[in-house]
């Protein structure tokens, strides 16, 4: 997808869960590359694996998974490492915005505690330093009135307000690589829009690479380079944003797409419903896994599992399936999106900054006083 040298690579990951009913197959197969200062959007209904893909990466898995395949961070193979070596690369290499800062955040701690705790583990810092820190993180994610918020509990605050906290706390020692897991899943679309714009400005100022996991297609049109989107387990449509858009190939994207609403949709149109339900990851059907969902599909469909093969019109538009939706002239072009895409900025290609402490300078991010303290 692009020609900068990969800080993350994945391939041929598999993650499955052993359960009383059988092995779940929650990852199947899944090949990614991102530099540094790039992000890609992870897009999928529940249960197609994107949320599992991104805790496989981190070593974030349950006693009962087993993960086989690669994960080589900045060269150097992380799958499989032992717990210490992993804790050693959370926070100040790679690093998780949750879904739900509610239950993510320790609610009888004070944010100050929360924010401090990593940097002392991770940086060897003074108390004061510590502080000052803490302080200037929150500046740095819209946060009004820093030092008493740092004084504050969880409870106390808005749920946008303790997502910033999130933010903050997972920025703490300024990791190169971001996980944002459904990052605005639990708030309202305004608080949302903000959030999704404040993640997308740190990404660009520190220069972060970026797996940003949603169901929503539409959040990631404006904000990643590449998308891959995920069913089943698998990758099944990988390009980047503007070409994705331009020509979506794969019927689940398709259906994706004409699930969100459009502003020139008149009032009360219906949204069209993905129907059916995703595969049993236990015990999964031969032939192509959307096949008893999909509209174009056909005999071949049910007995022939497709690979995830070049697109013969655009090499990097990687698509899954026997029968790609439209012809190379007539595909579904979503000119909103494909204009949203092109106004994400390209990663700075020359030499780039390593993020530091002392870096957190307010980038910028719109201010977080609207959306209160409670
Ligand atoms: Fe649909 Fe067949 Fe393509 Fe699967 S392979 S997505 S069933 S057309």
């Amino acid at each position: 997808m692009n020609d900068q040298a990969a800080l993350l690579e994945v391939a041929d990951l598999h993650t499955s869960f052993r359960s009383d009913r059988g092995t779940v197959r929650a990852v199947r197969g899944v090949d990614l590359s991102l530099p540094r200062g790039r992000t890609i959007g992870v897009v999928g209904e529940s249960g197609s694996g994107k949320s599992v893909l991104s805790r496989s990466i981190m070593g974030l898995v349950p006693g009962n998974a087993t993960r086989t395949g690669s994960v080589r961070f900045d060269g150097t193979e992380i799958l499989n490492a032992p717990p210490k070596t992993m804790r050693s690369y959370w926070g100040d290499q790679m690093s998780m915005v949750f879904q739900d800062p509610m239950t993510a955040l320790n609610p009888v701690l004070r944010v100050e505690h929360q924010i401090t705790e990593s940097l002392h583990e991770h940086l060897d810092l003074s108390k004061q330093q510590g502080k000052e820190t803490a302080l200037a993180l929150l500046t740095s994610v819209g946060i009004p009135e820093p030092a008493r918020r740092l004084r504050m509990y969880p409870h106390e605050m808005s749920g946008g307000m303790r997502q910033r906290i999130m933010i903050a706390i997972a920025l703490a020692c300024g990791p190169r690589m971001l996980f944002a897991d459904e990052p605005t899943t639990a708030l309202d679309v305004t608080v949302q829009a903000q959030i999704l714009d404040l993640l997308q400005d740190l990404q660009r100022d520190r220069q972060m690479a970026m797996i940003l996991v949603t169901h929503d297609l539409g959040v990631v049109a404006g904000r990643a380079h590449d998308i891959a989107v995920m069913y089943a387990g698998q990758v099944v449509e990988h390009a980047s944003a503007s070409s994705l858009f331009a020509a979506v190939r794969h019927p689940y994207t398709e259906a994706l797409l004409e699930s969100i609403p459009k502003l020139e949709m008149a009032k009360h149109t219906r949204l069209e419903a993905i129907g059916g339900r995703p595969p049993d990851l236990v015990n999964l059907p031969g032939g192509c896994k959307f096949a008893a969902r999909c509209r174009y599909a056909q005999e071949r469909c049910s007995t022939e599992e497709p690979e995830l093969v070049a697109d013969p019109h655009d090499p990097t538009h990687l698509v899954r399936c026997h029968f790609p939706v439209g012809t190379s002239s007539e595909v579904p072009r979503h000119e909103a999106l494909v204009d949203q895409a092109l106004d994400v900025p390209e990663a700075v290609s020359a030499e780039l900054p390593q993020p530091t402490v002392e870096n957190h300078e307010d980038p910028g991010a719109g201010s977080a006083s609207d959306e209160g303290a409670n």
